[in-house]
């Protein structure tokens, strides 16, 4: 691994804004710093130059740091930069070996400056003599209107920084710019993905998992632990609130028309989670459904949990097939995780046949007769809480 030493962060959306685009900046860069906290003892600033913030510290800044760093949304890209000689072929050699193996760029530009200005080469020749070398020896090209990379070459006293390499980020908003929301973890795969997606457009998520205690034992809890360790760290730290829920299904699988059992499941749920929303001032849940993935998520029954939920419903993945959740997931490092088998309660209550267009008469009436008041406000009190750092390290545990 390389020591780089100063960071040039390059912003994603947030520069679109007009009036507060302040706010954004200011937000990523309290973002930033509390990861670079956590990663770096040295002394460090980041200082804001319009589009972008450089990072400068009296150490080397790690490429572990730099990987995490790519997980704060709101960053597009992360060029390091290296120390060098002042000999341009060996900067050249340095550029050339690096932009090989990043495939994903395909045009770059050259910026040079000399800083000192005794140096022989003036800049628009070191452009020349450089991009011509990297034409010569890769199959990049030059496009000085929008390339992939800006590859800055400064020439100092007796050494030189360049950027050769670019980090590509997960973009989009700083969290904290767009309000919070509560996500509905469950062990599967696309929940983990859902949360992804939305993580990148600024709201700051809580998670929720329904624990069908006493019907399962706690072997479950370890794999939504796990998950939260990827999680929590697109989020800043987090908290995760474990719910017992097997009460509630008892009662539901008790009352209902068997048919409805899942539906009803999904419904008590999302009340809960959206009673914990009031608690933290949330605006909306959050929910990894995909439009007919399976019997619950078919459109009659995704509208008629939206019509009885107290909260703005997010699906980030309503219109994603199977095998797009799994490839974000393998990105994101979840599939592992989400692959491994669990006990889920709702398998123990599922029905023969789910209902898939349900009677809006007959689930209204249940659901005026059974509003659960009590069952659901002892289901949030007698919850679980961990909490989760910058570094996705369990630190607490609130019982
Ligand atoms: P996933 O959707 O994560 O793959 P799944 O397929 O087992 O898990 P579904 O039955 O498809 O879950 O449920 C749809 C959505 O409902 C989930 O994406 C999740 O947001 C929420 N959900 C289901 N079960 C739970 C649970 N036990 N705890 C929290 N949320 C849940
Ligand atoms: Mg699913």
């Amino acid at each position: 691994m390389q020591d780089y030493k100063d960071l040039v962060v390059i912003v994603d959306e947030s520069w679109l804004k007009g009036k507060n685009r302040k706010t954004y900046y200011t937000t990523l860069q309290a973002n930033m710093r509390k990861v670079i906290k956590h990663y770096y003892e040295s002394p460090f600033e980041i200082k804001n130059e319009q589009q972008r913030f450089v990072i400068k510290g009296k150490e080397t800044f790690t490429e572990e740091l730099i990987l995490r760093l790519c997980k704060t949304p709101g960053i597009n890209s992360i060029l390091p930069i290296l120390k060098g000689s002042l000999d341009l072929d060996e900067v050249s050699q340095t550029i050339i070996e690096s932009l090989k193996s990043q495939e994903d760029i395909k045009t770059f530009k050259i910026r040079s400056k000399r800083v000192d200005k005794r140096y022989p080469i003036i800049s628009d020749q070191i452009n020349r003599l450089v991009a011509g070398k990297i034409l010569e020896q890769t199959d990049k090209k030059v496009d000085i209107r929008n390339p992939d990379i800006y590859i800055d070459i400064k020439i100092m006293n007796d050494y030189s920084y360049f950027s050769f390499k670019r980090y590509k980020a997960v973009g989009g908003f700083p969290i904290g710019t767009n309000g919070s929301v509560v996500t509905l973890l469950s062990g599967g795969l696309d929940s983990p993905v859902a949360s992804y997606m939305m993580a990148k457009r600024g709201s700051k998520q809580h998670f929720v998992f329904f624990h069908a205690y006493p019907y399962v034992g706690d072997e479950v809890k370890e794999k939504i632990l796990k998950l939260m360790t990827k999680l929590s760290l697109y989020q800043n730290g987090t908290a995760l609130y474990i719910v017992p829920f097997g009460e509630v299904q008892n009662y539901i699988a008790k009352h209902c028309d068997e048919n409805y059992r899942t539906l009803l499941f999904r419904k008590y749920m999302m009340d809960i989670a959206s009673m914990i929303g009031d608690q933290l001032n949330a605006q909306a849940i959050l929910m990894g459904d995909a439009l007919g993935q399976v019997s619950s998520q078919t459109i009659f029954n995704m509208s008629a949990l939206d019509r009885h939920s107290k909260k703005m419903v997010l699906r980030p993945l309503v219109g994603f097939n199977k095998i797009e959740v799994i490839n974000l997931a393998k990105e994101i490092e979840t599939f592992d995780i989400s692959s491994e088998p669990h006990d889920d309660a709702c398998a123990l209550f599922a029905p023969k046949h789910p209902i898939l267009k349900p009677n809006t008469k007959y689930l209204d009436s249940f659901l005026e007769e059974h509003k659960c008041e009590d069952l659901l406000e002892k289901a949030v009190e007698d919850s679980e809480i961990h909490i989760f750092n910058v570094r996705g390290d369990n630190i607490r545990r609130k019982v």
